[in-house]
Formats: structure tokens, C-alpha cells, sequence
């Protein structure tokens, strides 16, 4: 089975309002983790608890920056960028990921126009699309990654992963906050994502095929 989907509306005032949130938790967080560590270095007995709080406490800490992507940033400055040169970054931080998990990352880039964009939201989404197409592929594959025009204002970003793919009702529920397949999966990350697409006026489409794979259309507006 295959399915287009067009998620950029998933996100609703829930999603604000949890962002809010987060923020507030984020500090009496940072605090318990700083007097843990100090526990943890007088501690005489039971030194492994402290260890498993304090990895809990990174795993909270996780989920709570995840949500604090939504509050719209205050310092949110759009500009024009190159695509190309935001994605080979992004490339160089998971290469090690990727060859650990034999994942061949193949490149198919037109010359393509600046886009424009909010540098750090679309490098945080492109980090978690390509993070979700190696984690696809525990036992290798190719990861195609292409840029070209699209139209005559848009560039598309289409990366095709030969991953366990997805049936329709997983892609259902895409962009659900902590829908997640993965053992130490936050399932927010595509949630943060269709959101600052959709703050950018941009796409994103998702089409899979159980076994084969998954194809992620990313349609952003040039300057
Ligand atoms: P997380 O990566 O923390 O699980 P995401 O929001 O990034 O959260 O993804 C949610 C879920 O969508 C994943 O757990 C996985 O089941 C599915 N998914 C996302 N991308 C892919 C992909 N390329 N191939 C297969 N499944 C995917
Ligand atoms: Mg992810």
C-alpha cells in the first residue's frame, strides 16, 4: 500500500500549550540533574541509582527540548540559504551512524536556488528525517538523497530510504506527539517537523511501501 500524505495541519494549540510548558520544566530539571551529580560524587552505597536517574533525567530533558522546538523562537530569523551546503553538514554529523549501520548515503544534487528559511529549525528537521532513514535500515542500504527545482519558486528535497518502510496505519499517525516505533524513540521529532514546514510555508509529503521502503518529499520556497 502506498499513501501521500499532506501532515502539516497535525498540530494544534495542544502542541503551544505543551511547548509553554516545557519551557517551565526545563529549569527545575537542570536543577535536580546539577544536585544529583553532586549526590552521585559523595554517594558511598548504591552508586548505580544515581546513574539511572540521571540518564532518566537526560531522556526528560530530551523530550522537553523537543517541545520547546514548537513555541515559536523568539530570535526566528529567516534568510537565504543553500540547501545544499545546510545538508552536507547534516551529512558529516551522522556519516558515523550511517556506516556503523552500513547505510550507503548516495547524493543527487541539481544546482539548485537559495531557500529561505530558518537556518537551525530546518537543520534540526532534516537531521531527524535522515536520523529516521538510517534508523530504517538497521541492516544496511542506500540512502538516495536528491535536490532539484520543483516548479518555479520551490526546491524538493526527496530522500528514499530502503528501510522496513511503513503501513497505512503507521503513516496515519505520523506527526501524532509520541507516535514511535522505536525502543528509545520520542516520537515528537516528525511532530516538530511537519510544524516548521509548515511555518515555512514548505511540504512535506511521506509515501511507504512495507518492506521496500520510504520516500520523503520536502517542498520548500526559494528566495
Ligand atoms: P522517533 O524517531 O523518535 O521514533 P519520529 O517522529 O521521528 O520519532 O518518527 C516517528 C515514527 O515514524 C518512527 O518511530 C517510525 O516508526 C516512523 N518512521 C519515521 N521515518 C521513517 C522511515 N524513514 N522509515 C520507516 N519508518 C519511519
Ligand atoms: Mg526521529
Amino acid at each position: 500500500t502506498q499513501e501521500l500524505l499532506h501532515r502539516s495541519d497535525k498540530l494544534t494549540a495542544i502542541g503551544q500549550l505543551a511547548a509553554g510548558i516545557a519551557h517551565e520544566i526545563r529549569n527545575p530539571l537542570t536543577a535536580i540533574k546539577g544536585f544529583t551529580q553532586l549526590l552521585k560524587e559523595r554517594a558511598q552505597h548504591n552508586v548505580e541509582y544515581y546513574d539511572v536517574i540521571l540518564s532518566e533525567l537526560d531522556r526528560a530533558n530530551l523530550i522537553v527540548g523537543e517541545f520547546l522546538l514548537l513555541a515559536k523562537p523568539q530570535l526566528a530569523e529567516f534568510r537565504p540559504a543553500s540547501l545544499e551546503q545546510i545538508l552536507l553538514l547534516i551529512i558529516t554529523l551522522l556519516e558515523p551512524e550511517a556506516n556503523l549501520h552500513d547505510v550507503r548515503i548516495r547524493m543527487r544534487f541539481e544546482p539548485v536556488p537559495d531557500v529561505f528559511i530558518e537556518e537551525n529549525q530546518i537543520k534540526q528537521v532534516l537531521l531527524n528525517l535522515l536520523q529516521n532513514a538510517i534508523e530504517a535500515m538497521p541492516d544496511g542500504g542506500e540512502l538516495t538523497i536528491e535536490l532539484a527545482s520543483f516548479g518555479a519558486d520551490q526546491i524538493r528535497l526527496r530522500l528514499v530510504d530502503q528501510g522496513n518502510g511503513m503501513s497505512e496505519e503507521q503513516l496515519q499517525k505520523l506527526g501524532d506527539p509520541f507516535f514511535s516505533t522505536k525502543e528509545k524513540g520520542t516520537g515528537l521529532g516528525l511532530m516538530v517537523s511537519f510544524k516548521i514546514i509548515e511555518d515555512h510555508g514548505g511540504k512535506l509529503n511521506i509515501t511507504s511501501v512495507v518492506g521496500v521502503g520510504t520516500t520523503i518529499d520536502l517542498l520548500l520556497p526559494v528566495t
